[in-house]
Order: structure tokens, then sequence, then C-alpha cells
């Protein structure tokens, strides 16, 4: 096993963020190269229904492709009972389901309070369970809510100790706004783990909106989170700040963790290589990343370790 796991979520988040509908064909492609430069674990579509998000209307026939890859952790992002339904049915490995720590937020968004949402989560447990999957509960809005601002800390490790009760097995604490910063970062890994233990607060999920996404993956690594989630060219950017990154970029993540000898399992070159289907498969679309363009230092394969 790697260090750190690096879980692709570009699939998924990266391809939701933007209008255009990837192809089928090229989604797969994209998986394929990924897997084949190492990287373990890949968000590879969300089960909401297909008129809200067309973009997402593969997701059943994705997964069932990426089943087919050996070693791959196969990620499916559910936004209810429903939906999660038709991830295991799929043949997810395991699900994932967003939880605004912002009520205000859900409310607007899934139009669930957090009371409706804890029922919500009680249920996909029990599907999960039924079904052998794995199943993982992204603490979303947890450092900032485009609605509300701030959000309570003490808010967001209830809502997480609430989840375990229901029988979510392991969380992500999600900077979906990009208003995270590394000394809330530790502060928040730091609450949350010390409440629901190390082995279920394993998550980062990091947007570089404000260019604090690579710093922010380092407080939580020194914290002990053991999974970045990520996205190949950052993909999506993002619609409040143009010109941002939409995820944290798996390329320059990789890169700055291999350069410090951490090990990510992935083959850097291999990696760089995939952003050609991305390219090829939707011309235009603007791709993040500084180490795609700066290239690798002389001596970094001598330096790595
Ligand atoms: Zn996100």
């Amino acid at each position: 096993m790697p260090d750190v796991l690096i879980s692709e979520v570009g699939p998924r988040d990266g391809l939701q963020s933007i209008d255009r509908v990837m192809p089928t064909e090229a989604k797969k492609r994209w998986i394929a190269a990924e897997a084949a430069a190492g990287v373990r674990e890949i968000e590879v579509g969300s089960f909401v229904p297909p008129s809200l998000l067309p973009q997402m209307a593969d997701s059943a026939e994705i997964v069932a492709f990426a089943r087919t890859i050996p070693g791959l952790n196969v990620v499916a992002l559910v936004p209810n009972a429903k939906g999660a339904a038709r991830a295991i049915e799929a043949g997810a490995h395991a699900i994932s389901i967003p939880f605004s720590m912002s009520e205000t937020h859900s409310l607007k968004n899934v139009r669930k309070s957090h009371a409706q949402m804890l029922e919500e989560i009680a249920t996909i447990a029990g599907l999960a369970r039924a079904g052998g999957v794995h199943f993982a509960v992204g603490l979303s809005t947890a450092f900032g809510c485009t609605i509300e601002g701030p959000v309570d800390e003490a808010q967001v490790v209830r809502l997480a100790v609430a989840s375990a009760e229901a029988g979510a097995q392991e969380f992500s604490l999600s900077d979906t706004t990009g208003y995270a910063n590394p000394a809330q970062v530790r502060r928040l890994v730091r609450a949350v783990k010390a409440e629901v233990g190390a082995d279920k607060m394993t998550t980062l999920h990091l947007h570089n909106t404000r260019g604090l996404g690579l710093a922010n993956a380092l407080a939580g690594l020194d914290e002990g989170i053991t999974t970045l989630d990520s996205s190949l060219g950052g993909l999506g950017g993002c619609p409040f700040a143009p010109g941002a990154s939409g995820n944290i970029v798996t390329e320059d993540l990789v890169f700055m963790l291999e350069a410090m000898g951490v090990d990510t399992g992935i083959d850097l070159d291999a990696l760089l290589a995939v952003r050609s289907i991305l390219a090829e498969a939707l011309p235009g679309e603007p791709l993040y990343g500084f180490t795609p363009d700066a290239g690798l230092p002389l001596g970094f394969e001598r330096k790595r370790a």
C-alpha cells in the first residue's frame, strides 16, 4: 500500500462542474489510463437523476467498466437512498454521500434538514451493509458555506458523530467552497478524529479556489489524513474564481508528495500523459496544474525517497 492514497475525483466532481458531456468511451479511456499510471481509487460517477446532471447519465455503465480494472477501488457518489440502491446495483465498491454541514445549504441543495439527512444516512448504511459496500459520508461545506458563511466547528463534530452512529464507516472533510486554510484544517481534522477515531476520519476533499489546496493537504497529512481527493488537471475550474482550478490538481499533488519522499504508488510521467485524453475529449476546456507546464525538475527521480 502507498503512504498516501490519492482518490481521483475528476470523472465525478470535475465533469459535473462543466456543462459539456464527456463521451462514455473517453471516460473509460481516462479511468483506465489513470489506473494504469498507478491510481488505486477513482470516484467514477454520481447516481443523481440524469435529468439533473446529464454528464453523469452513464454512471452505471462507467461503474461496470471500472470494476473490470484489477486493483481499482471504484467509488460512486450518491445523493440519497435511491441513488445508493442504483450505485450498489451497478457494482460500486464504495459509495459516498455529501452531507452539508450548513443546514441552509442542505435545505437549498437537497431540500433536507440535518435530521432528515441523518435518517437518509441510516437508510443508506443499511443498504450498504446488505450489499457489502463501503459507505462514506462527505462532511461538505465543513470549512464554510457560500450562504451561511462560517460553519460552527462543534456542529461539524456533532454531525460526524451522529453520522457514525447512523452507520457511516468513513469520513471526508470537504472544502466544497474553497474557504479552508491550513490552521482550520488542522483544528477540524483533529476535532473530528478525536470523536470518531482515526480509522474513520481519513480523507480530505479540497478545492483550490484560493490557491491554498496543497497547503491544506499538507496540514491534513500532518494530522494523520491518509486519503486525498484530487482531480486530473483540476478539471471543472471554479465558477466563482475564473482561472482557479476546481479540486486540487492530481499532478501537482503527486509531484509534491513524491518529491517529499511520500509514496503515492503513482508513476508521474504516466499520469501527466493522461491529460491528453482530457484535452482530446474536451477541446478548449481549461486544464490546470503547474507541474505539467513546468516539467519535472532535473534529478527528480534521484531525489525521491
Ligand atoms: Zn468537490
